[in-house]
C-alpha cells in the first residue's frame, strides 16, 4: 500500500481532505479511485490506513479505516555524523542510512572535506525530501531527523553521556567494530558513528575525538569509500544490537 507523511491536522477527525501535491499525485500520478487504501503518517509514529471516496487533482476526501502504530523504529537510535562529501554521493547516503532504521544525519566538515562552507536551504530542503520518501518507502513511522551541516568540533561536542560513541578510521590503533558492540554491557541508548571523508580524518581530528570519549573503529583491513563506510558500519551496528529481526 502507499504511504504518505501529511501534516498532522490532516488526519484529525473523520473526514480527511487531502490536497496540494498529494491530491495531484493519487490522481493523475498514481490513478486512484473511490474504494481504494493508502497509508498516511504524521512523524508522530502513528499510521493511518484510510479509503478514499471523492477525488479530484486539487483535493481527495477519505476516511480512516486503522490506526496503529508501526514497529519499524530501531530501539537504538543511530545518528550518522557523514564528512560533507560531492551531493551524489551524500544523497546515496541519506537514503541507505534511512532504510537502514537512522534516527539523525549530521552532515559534518571536517578539515579534509570536499565542502567547506554553509549549505544552502534549497539543499537542505532537497534533502528533508529525500529522507522523507525513503522513510515512506520502507515503512518507517518517522523521518529521520537531519540537522545542518556543522564543524567535527562542534559535531564531537555533542557525544554524550549514555551515548556509544565511535569514530571510523584506518588508524591501526583503532579496536575492531565487533569487539567494541561485544564489550558492552547493554545496548546503548543511542549509537552516534562520525565517518570521515574521501582524504580520511587528520590525526589531529581522531585525537580530539579520543579526548571527548569517542572511540576510534575499524571496519576492517579494507579500505571503505567514505559514502560506503556509513552504510556498512549502520548495518552491522544493526545486526550486532539484533535490529535486523533476528
Ligand atoms: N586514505 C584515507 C585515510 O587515510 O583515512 C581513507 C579514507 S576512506 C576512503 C573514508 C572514510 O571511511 C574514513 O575516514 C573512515 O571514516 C571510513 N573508512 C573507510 N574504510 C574504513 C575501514 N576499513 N575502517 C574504518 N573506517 C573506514
Amino acid at each position: 500500500m502507499h504511504r504518505f507523511f501529511v501534516p498532522p491536522s490532516w488526519l484529525e477527525g473523520e473526514r480527511l481532505s487531502l490536497t496540494g501535491p498529494l491530491a495531484h499525485q493519487l490522481v493523475r500520478v498514481l490513478r486512484m479511485r473511490p474504494g481504494d487504501h493508502i497509508v498516511l503518517l504524521d512523524n508522530s509514529g502513528w499510521a493511518v490506513e484510510v479509503e478514499l471516496d471523492q477525488l479530484t487533482p486539487q483535493s481527495v476526501q477519505a476516511h480512516p479505516v486503522h490506526r496503529w502504530q508501526p514497529q519499524t523504529e530501531p530501539r537504538t537510535r543511530l545518528c550518522l555524523y557523514q564528512a560533507l562529501t560531492s551531493e551524489k554521493k551524500l544523497d546515496w547516503v541519506l537514503q541507505k542510512g534511512t532504510e537502514l532504521g537512522a534516527a539523525c544525519f549530521t552532515p559534518t566538515i571536517t578539515r579534509r572535506s570536499l565542502l567547506q562552507g554553509d549549505v544552502s536551504e534549497n539543499k537542505l530542503e532537497r534533502w528533508r525530501r529525500i529522507l522523507t520518501e525513503a522513510a515512506e518507502q520502507s515503512g518507517r513511522a518517522r523521518i529521520p531527523e537531519l540537522t545542518p551541516p556543522m564543524s567535527l568540533e562542534q559535531a564531537l561536542s555533542q557525544a554524550a553521556d549514555g551515548h556509544l560513541s565511535l569514530i571510523a578510521t584506518v588508524e591501526p590503533t583503532a579496536r575492531p567494530l565487533r569487539a567494541v558492540l561485544e564489550s558492552q554491557a547493554a545496548a546503548p541508548q543511542q549509537v552516534d558513528l562520525f565517518i570521515g571523508p574521501e582524504g580520511g580524518f587528520e590525526p589531529a581530528e581522531i585525537e580530539l575525538a579520543r579526548q571527548q570519549g569517542v572511540q576510534p573503529i575499524s571496519l576492517g583491513p579494507r579500505i571503505l569509500r567514505t559514502e560506503t563506510a556509513g552504510i556498512v558500519a549502520l548495518a552491522a551496528i544493526s545486526y550486532a544490537l539484533g535490529e535486523m529481526g533476528q
